[in-house]
């Protein structure tokens, strides 16, 4: 089980779609490992496996003083109303976006011990799962952006080391 690299864009494996899982073996242990290991160390809300090359439907997310989750095949059933959330991407490093996402999500996986799950999601955890959904099917969270609106850069951050050889 690894860190391991992140795609970025505008690299091909992010637009292709990922062909889903039929059956549990090894190999999806360690895919579901990866993504975990590789978003901790991200610190990243959530992964996709396409994001570190594998077109398999799974994914996972973790939200902040949460366990990190995984799930394959995850589908949604249901959504309802609008609302505009600020977004970014492990994968569209150093940018954000502001886009419309679902109010409430409800979707359908099995989790790491195959067992159907359903998912009732707001907030947050909904904002991830359709980010997350969206990567499985070659989609970033830049194509919801209106045409007029544009991807701001995000200054980073100065820690108080620089501050104080600046000072
Ligand atoms: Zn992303």
């Amino acid at each position: 089980m690894a860190i391991v690299p992140i795609y970025e864009f505008p690299h091909e494996v992010l637009r292709k779609k990922a062909r889903k899982v039929k059956k549990l073996d090894k190999s999806l242990d360690r895919i579901s490992q990866d993504l975990v290991d590789t978003m901790q160390n991200a610190q990243g809300v959530g992964l996709a496996a396409n994001q570190i090359g594998i077109l398999k439907r799974v994914i996972a997310i973790q939200l902040p003083e949460e366990d990190p989750r995984v799930y394959i095949n995850p589908e949604i059933v249901d959504k309802e109303g609008e609302r505009e959330v600020t977004e970014a991407c492990l994968s569209v490093p150093g940018y954000r976006g502001t886009i419309t996402r679902s109010i409430l999500v409800k979707a359908k996986a099995w989790d790491r011990q195959w067992r159907d799950v359903l998912i009732k999601a707001e907030g947050l955890l909904a904002q991830a799962l359709e980010h997350e959904i969206d990567h499985l099917n070659g989609i970033l969270y830049m194509d919801h952006l209106n045409q007029h609106e544009k991807l701001e850069k995000i200054e980073p951050e100065l820690d108080q080391e620089e501050v104080e050889e600046l000072n």
